[in-house]
């Protein structure tokens, strides 16, 4: 008799580094699980998806996103389907709102979350006791979170207590990540290499490597080649790096000036004052780019109108720049090291919310421009980051793992369709998932089953093993 299966997305080319495998392919997906890989399956399924000419990919997994009530929003989870992504890292919480918006506006995606370390947040100064740190992890875990983000970039610490922070997590096993950044130095190549000295050999994720090149302290490129030699330098130091032109702050301003420094400077560099009147000339002349929450998206904004939402919402709003240089993007993304390895790991964003959700159209624009095969863009968007999380059912496709797959037009350069354990959260564009499957520690079980959100655990003590990330293609 004929097996029956949930689901079969058959005549895909299915791309599967970890198993050896670039070929058409059926698959068979039962009980959120992949059931079976095969030429030709022969059993039936109550939903059949005839995929002839698309590929099909472990599901897209981007661990640096934005999507919580602080940074991103609620659309995020909407722009990150579309985008073709399945599984997600929230990079700074508050983990309970990132629950909430979950929970209520979710597509469908897992999501994992780190929870910040911010003085007089979550911390009540900027050198925090080991004490105290360990309180703040706890309760992180807790609510649901995989561990910490330091904010340096942005909210530094002392690098005392930012080195604190890395060796408690070590300790604890649970992840952290670092936006390099310390009260002695600042969000630029020379806080990344501080950042990689502090680490003390302890497992970290150093965030978005490509924000450290942008050549505020030396030649961009050379500032690129300094970072990929510290990280090789660094073993024990997993990192992403992302593709997209734009960075991201706050537009907001406070006594007729932006409170962000970085705001400030990429006016200055767009020849505008560094005030509020120069930040509004800016938007209207389009060098500094509002983002914009419309009905289930946000967009870049510029022009007048932009400038009148700017001040409907009294300045509360982010704002994007072209702040990253091509060239040290390219490098980076691309490099490799010993063993032919990727030196940077994983391909993320820092999207979500924020409007450059570009692993697959920009990955893909790699791949035909053959700095990339096809192995190598599930590599580093799927099986290095899978790894980092420590879900060692996602990143691969064999019999067992986890039924996410993300369904890719390559001619076009797009995502098609997405499944998350076994469901289609989105198809041409259209989400069709709703709520999210927390990624949590045992600690945070009984948070996630709370918000109904359970179903992916990792253990604590396996994530952010970087061992070789295996073949390329
Ligand atoms: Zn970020």
């Amino acid at each position: 008799m004929a097996a029956r299966y949930d689901v079969i997305l058959r005549n895909a080319r299915v791309i599967d580094p970890q198993n050896g495998l670039d070929g058409i392919r059926d698959i068979a997906m039962s009980d959120a699980r992949i059931a079976e890989v095969a030429p030709e399956i022969t059993g039936s399924a109550p939903e059949e998806h005839d995929l002839t000419g698309f590929a099909a990919v472990p599901g897209i997994i981007d661990m640096h996103v934005h999507v919580s009530p602080w940074l991103g929003g609620r659309a995020g989870h909407r722009m990150l389907a579309r985008a073709g992504v399945t599984t997600a890292l929230d990079m700074a919480g508050p983990i309970e709102g990132v629950v909430e918006l979950a929970r209520d506006h979710g597509a469908g995606l897992n999501i994992a979350c780190i929870n910040y370390v911010r003085p007089g947040h979550t911390v009540t100064t900027t050198d925090p006791d080991v004490a105290e740190l360990r309180d703040l992890l706890a309760r992180s875990l807790r609510a649901g979170a995989i561990g910490l983000k330091l904010l340096g970039g942005h909210y530094p610490m002392t690098p005392e207590a930012t080195a604190r922070t890395i060796a408690l997590a070590a300790d604890e096993g649970a992840y952290v990540a670092f936006h390099a950044g310390t009260l002695a130095t600042g969000s630029h190549i020379d806080g990344m290499l501080e950042g990689c000295e502090l680490s003390a050999g302890h497992p970290l994720h150093m965030a978005h490597i490509n924000s450290y090149t942008r050549g505020l302290v030396r030649p961009a490129m050379a500032e690129g080649e300094e970072a990929l030699a510290a990280l090789q330098a660094h073993p024990h130091i997993t990192s992403e790096s992302y593709l997209s032109p734009i960075n991201a702050t706050s537009a907001k301003c406070a006594k007729g000036v932006p409170e962000s420094l970085q705001t400030r400077n990429w006016l200055k560099i767009g020849g505008f004052a560094p005030t509020e009147a120069g930040l509004a000339e800016a938007i209207e002349a389009g060098w500094a780019m509002l983002n914009q929450e419309t009905e289930d998206a946000v967009v870049l904004a510029t022009g007048r109108d932009a400038v009148a939402a700017w001040r409907a919402r009294e300045t509360r709003l982010g704002v994007s720049f072209m702040a990253n240089p091509s060239e040290p993007r390219l490098r980076l993304a691309t490099a490799r090291g010993e063993n032919d390895g990727f030196i940077v790991d994983a391909l993320a964003t820092d999207g979500g919310g924020i409007p450059r959700n570009v692993i697959v159209e920009m990955g893909l624009a790699l791949v035909r421009l053959e700095a990339w095969s096809m192995a190598d863009f599930v590599i580093k968007s799927s099986f290095a980051p899978a790894r980092a999380l420590g879900l060692t059912g996602k990143g691969h496709l064999g019999p067992g793992a986890d039924a996410d797959i993300s369904v890719l037009d390559l001619e076009r350069g797009r995502p098609k369709a997405s499944f998350v354990a076994g469901s289609m959260i989105m198809r041409d564009g259209a989400v069709t998932g709703r709520g999210a499957r927390l990624v949590t520690t045992p600690l945070g079980k009984e948070a996630a089953d709370a918000a109904g959100m359970g179903g992916n655990v990792v253990a604590l003590g396996s994530m952010l093993r970087r061992d070789s990330p295996g073949a390329s293609g």
